[in-house]
């Protein structure tokens, strides 16, 4: 969705929120304070646009850790005991105060992130419905289920876990952080946040927001640092009872490790690699466009982009060819430009990463079709056109490893069969996309994909009440609908005696 801002109206609301944080280092938020690392490190956040600093911000440790989840486990023993009603109530006013301050949350998002104005305007929208939707949910968290046997009443309650942690990453960081945290407050747990070190900024706004909403303090705190550290340390914290985790598979498998000696349970939404396959009786108008959107949308930063495109090979040059040309059509440009779609990348690592794999790419033998780039791109930034790999096959490096740029490795299939092979034959398993005009291929092969969500003839379309994450090496466990407060809660079985059932007397 367009913001109805100018670029001009943008920079200057940028100048005005980012203040607050090159004036004076951005602190944790603790039981409803800002306040600095204990041991008073901080990191420098840098502008993904060319390279500036930022600000500073707390480098947190376990001592951090450990006072953020006191706060919790104190705040959790009222926030868990407070009616249904009254956690809707509020989580409803975090969603409008959200609305309120959109512009705000989107600007902050767009200079942290790289991500343009166009999709941040709509994914700070996006976290008010979060909150509404898990908030509208709050009053029925506890019900469950009446399972009667012939000589018992058997009745299920559920019950929050505790102070949980919610450890997110930089891509979309606040939407994705309210994602996690809606559910986990609307179930009854606190909260301690540990945002991406490269974009902490919108994790700091949601906690003053919650505040602001009537979230007793101590039931969301914000640990900022990095993930050796800080993340580290919430895995590790005896008192938090559980990880939602956002991130790449590698730091799943480590948090995992990390969280055995204290049992944690643990949520997991990693990477993917994600096919688009297109039939040659697909609407290829239809087909292209969101294939498009896919990967060169929210610069291809994006766990469940269709990463690759697999084409029946009767239609592999028309297609791809007509998808080079909206490729090379679209605007790559300053963030806070309502008319960019691809922006800066995150981080000179990141960016550094993307660009070798148009190396990579060309080494084992595919061709690289470059996008525009911006011609006044400021020096010291994470610039990048968009690109196309062309006559790529499976083995190649880029048809199987998660790039996370505005990159799309096109490879030709022959049948249904091989789209099913080639599609299968990686390690991730979140998303599918799958265009063909055939109902029963359809369902065929959506059945014999090996990921968590597929989309027929549709580019990603979220409904929140259905299930959210992947498969194989994309995930463990599902968010959205009844699934999240799953994972919040505990259930209980409770059994009750009709007195008819005889009961075993030992000993006379
Ligand atoms: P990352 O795994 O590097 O970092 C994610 C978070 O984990 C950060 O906050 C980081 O500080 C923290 N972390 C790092 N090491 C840690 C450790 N040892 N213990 C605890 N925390 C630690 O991921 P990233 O590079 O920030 O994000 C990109 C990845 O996220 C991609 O792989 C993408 O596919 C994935 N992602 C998945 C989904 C999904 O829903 N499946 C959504 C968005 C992003």
């Amino acid at each position: 969705m367009a913001t109805a801002h100018t670029f001009d109206e943008n920079l200057v609301a940028a100048t005005h929120h980012l203040a607050r944080f090159a004036d004076a280092p951005l602190g944790h938020f603790i039981n409803g304070e800002m306040v600095p690392s204990r041991s008073g490190s901080t990191f420098e956040n840098r502008s993904p646009i060319d390279g500036s600093v930022m600000g500073e911000v707390a480098a947190g440790d376990a001592d951090d850790i450990a006072r953020a989840a006191d706060a919790a486990a104190e705040a959790f023993r009222v926030w868990s005991n407070m009616a249904g009603t009254e956690r809707k109530r509020i989580l409803h006013n975090v969603a409008d105060l959200i609305v309120d301050r959109r512009h705000e949350i989107a600007v902050t998002e767009c200079m942290d992130t790289g991500q343009t104005m166009r999709f941040m305007s709509a994914a700070a929208l996006r976290g008010a419905d979060n909150f509404r939707f898990f908030a509208d949910r709050a009053p029925q968290a506890n019900d469950g289920l009446s399972l009667p046997s012939a000589d018992h009443v058997n009745y299920t309650t559920r019950h929050p876990l505790g102070p949980v942690g919610v450890i997110t990453p930089w891509n979309t960081p606040f939407m994705l952080s309210t994602w996690k945290i809606a559910p986990a407050l609307a179930a009854g747990c606190a909260v301690v946040h540990k945002p991406a070190e490269w974009s902490p900024y919108t994790a700091h706004l949601l906690a003053e927001i919650a505040l602001e909403a009537g979230l007793p303090a101590g039931v969301l705190n914000t640990v900022h640092g990095v993930g050796e550290s800080a993340g580290k340390s919430l895995t590790e914290n005896p008192k938090i009872k559980a990880i939602a985790f956002v991130g790449e598979s590698s730091t799943g498998s480590m948090i995992q490790a990390q969280g055995a000696p204290t049992l944690k349970r643990v949520h997991f939404e990693l990477g993917g690699k994600n096919p688009v396959i297109v039939f040659d009786d697909a609407d290829l108008e239809r087909a292209v466009d969101a294939a498009v959107f896919m990967i060169y949308s929210l610069n291809g930063e994006r766990c469940t982009s269709s990463s690759r495109l697999l084409v029946q090979d009767s239609i592999y040059d028309e297609f791809t060819g007509r998808l080079a040309e909206k490729m090379k059509n679209i605007p790559v440009g300053h963030p806070l430009d309502p008319g960019s779609v691809v922006g800066p990348l995150i981080h000179p690592r990141h960016h550094g990463k993307v660009l070798s794999y148009l190396d990579i790419a060309e080494a084992d033998g595919a061709t690289v079709v470059r996008g525009t780039p911006w011609s006044d791109a400021p020096a010291g930034g994470c610039w990048v056109a968009p690109a196309l790999f062309t006559g790529a096959h499976t083995e190649m490096r880029v048809a199987q490893e998660e790039i996370f740029g505005p990159v799309l490795t096109a490879i030709p299939f022959s049948d249904e069969a091989d789209a099913i092979r080639i599609a299968n034959d990686v390690e991730y398993g979140l998303a599918g996309y799958l265009w063909t005009g055939e109902v029963g291929r359809a369902h065929r092969v959506a059945h014999a994909l090996e990921a968590g969500m597929i989309w027929v003839n549709s580019q990603n379309v979220r409904h929140l009440p259905t299930p959210f994450g992947g498969t194989k090496a994309s995930g463990i466990g599902r968010d959205g609908g009844d699934w999240s407060f799953d994972f919040y809660m505990e259930t209980k079985n409770i059994a009750i005696a009709l007195d008819t059932h005889s009961i075993p007397k030992l000993g006379g």
